[in-house]
């Protein structure tokens, strides 16, 4: 994997950070707002939608934070037969 590749996959996998920089879920004490288990990006909610690729299908952010690195996921109409994680 190229570095260019590598920061782009590191940086879509923080969209699921909150603003203390603890990823959704994971133990985040730093403020009111989490304090606890980490609320996530307040700013991008689960099942967003983004935008639309070159075939016209939606591009949403995934419902499922531990499936960020799945390209599948941010573009569900083109990945049908994927396994969902229960
Ligand atoms: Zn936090």
């Amino acid at each position: 994997m190229r570095d260019a590749d590598r920061a782009l996959a590191a940086l879509l996998l923080a969209l699921d950070r909150c603003e203390h920089g603890r990823h959704k879920g994971d133990r985040c004490t730093g403020s009111e707002s989490c304090n606890g288990p980490s609320v996530g990006n307040k700013f991008l909610q689960p099942g967003q939608r983004l935008g639309t690729d070159m075939y016209g299908r939606s591009i949403v952010y995934p419902k499922d934070h531990r499936v960020l690195g799945v390209v599948d996921y941010w573009v569900p109409e083109a990945a049908r037969s994927i396994a969902r994680p229960v």
